[in-house]
């Protein structure tokens, strides 16, 4: 890659993130607000499964998302595979994803003993292609009184399970369309996503199920934790009662009516998560601020542009990306030079089809995610990058 090229990557970055020695990718942002409430918690002895802040962080999540039921687990990747057994998927089954993502996605669906099917991304905003989509379906799977079959594996295909990579919305109205045509139901892997919306709907509660993730590196944080939206009372409630040892109510018996999951988020993650949600307008206005200075940086350079939401969706700014030119070579060439100058860059993730533990699974063409796996680097993306104090909003931006 060209050195005038690099330096201007690295000198545009620096105006946008500050001066500080070492800037990472992506840090939390904790304060009294936390340790406060992770302290009650401890004094309150209901540190586990039984208590209010589980409830109470549930109830904040599926008011702001507009979920009309939300069930807070363990983390995102445990969301996901209970999503998709309330989404009627079982063993043997085969489900869609995207092949560029975070190797959670796949792997979901393995931990349920369904097999999945990677589909190519958009080269906008890299969410899985409606078009691809369907090319795919029509080209190995028939439609079948039982559903929709993959003519080459046997396997029924269940659901398709688009992510909305970096907090960007992907096209999710025309995904959902190809899966209703095939009788697909669609899951949101909307880990990256919260704060992220399309239109007045928010990402993972647009379909009839989605996933949140709120690992240490996401937009708020639990520590490790994730939650399932969920739009139906009757799978939510199984959703509920699988994530919690499928328990039958009762005031003393342990009575258990399936194989469930020991998956609810402690009621200590969740005292976290309550503090969290009520800066996560704070930290949102500090990445948009901060994604307008990466802009005004970056604007008119050549060979590198930055990656932006579609039209008529809001971004979360979650982690800002930047598309190169060039190839992968290079891209390895401006990464070294970037990190060299304590800017933690980082490449987007390898194709999950070229994961040893996914060579060989069905797959349609990907083009533009072998693409994009070559040419987008993540750059620093912290709230607290930008310090400017802002008025505490309870009202959301877009509304
Ligand atoms: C973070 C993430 C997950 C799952 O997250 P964990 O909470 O770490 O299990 C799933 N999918 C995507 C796209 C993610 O970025």
């Amino acid at each position: 890659m060209d050195q005038q090229l690099i330096d201007a990557v690295i000198e545009r970055t620096r105006t946008a993130v500050g001066a500080e020695a070492k800037v990472p990718l992506h840090t939390p942002d904790f304060g009294a607000l936390e340790r406060n409430m992770v302290a009650d918690c401890v004094e309150s002895s209901f540190v586990s499964y039984v208590g209010p802040y589980t409830t109470r962080f549930a109830d904040q999540l599926a008011s702001y998302t507009g979920a009309a039921h939300c069930i807070p687990v363990v983390n995102g990747t445990v969301a996901i595979s209970m999503a998709l057994i309330g989404a009627g998927v079982g063993a043997e089954d085969e489900v869609i994803c995207p092949a560029l993502s975070f190797v959670a996605t796949a792997n979901a669906v393995r931990h349920i003993g369904a097999w999945p099917h990677f589909i190519d991304v958009s080269d906008d905003v890299l969410g899985l292609d409606a078009r691809a989509l369907a090319q795919q379906l029509a080209t190995v799977c028939e439609k079948t009184p039982d559903g929709c079959r993959n003519r080459e594996t046997g396997r029924m295909v269940k659901a398709v399970l688009p992510m909305h990579c970096f907090g960007l919305p992907l096209d999710i109205d025309a995904v959902m369309a190809v899966a209703a045509d095939w009788g697909l139901v669609a899951v949101e892997d909307a880990a990256e996503a919260l704060g992220s919306w399309v239109g007045d709907r928010h990402c993972g509660a647009i379909a009839p199920l989605g996933t949140l993730s709120f690992n240490g590196n996401k937009i708020i944080t639990t520590g490790g934790g994730g939650a399932v939206l969920c739009q139906d009372d009757a799978i939510a409630a199984r959703v509920r009662h699988l994530s919690t040892t499928a328990k039958v109510p009762h005031r003393y018996l342990y009575e258990h009516d399936e194989v469930g999951f020991n998956a609810r988020l402690p009621a200590l993650n969740a005292a976290l998560g309550v503090a969290q949600m009520q800066r996560l307008d704070d930290f949102l206005a500090r990445k948009r601020t901060l994604t307008a200075r990466y802009q005004a940086a970056f604007a008119g350079l050549d060979g590198a542009d930055l990656m932006a939401p579609r039209a008529g969706t809001q971004a979360n700014n979650w982690l800002v990306a930047l598309r190169i030119k060039g190839n992968r070579a290079e891209r390895d060439q401006l990464l070294e030079a970037l990190n060299e100058a304590g800017i933690g860059a980082r490449p987007v993730w390898g194709l999950l089809p070229d994961q040893p533990m996914y060579r060989g699974a069905p797959a349609g063409p990907l083009d533009a995610a072998r693409k994009a796996e070559a040419q987008v680097i993540n750059l620093p993306s912290s709230a607290h990058l930008v310090k400017t104090l802002y008025l505490l909003c309870t009202n959301h931006n877009h509304r």
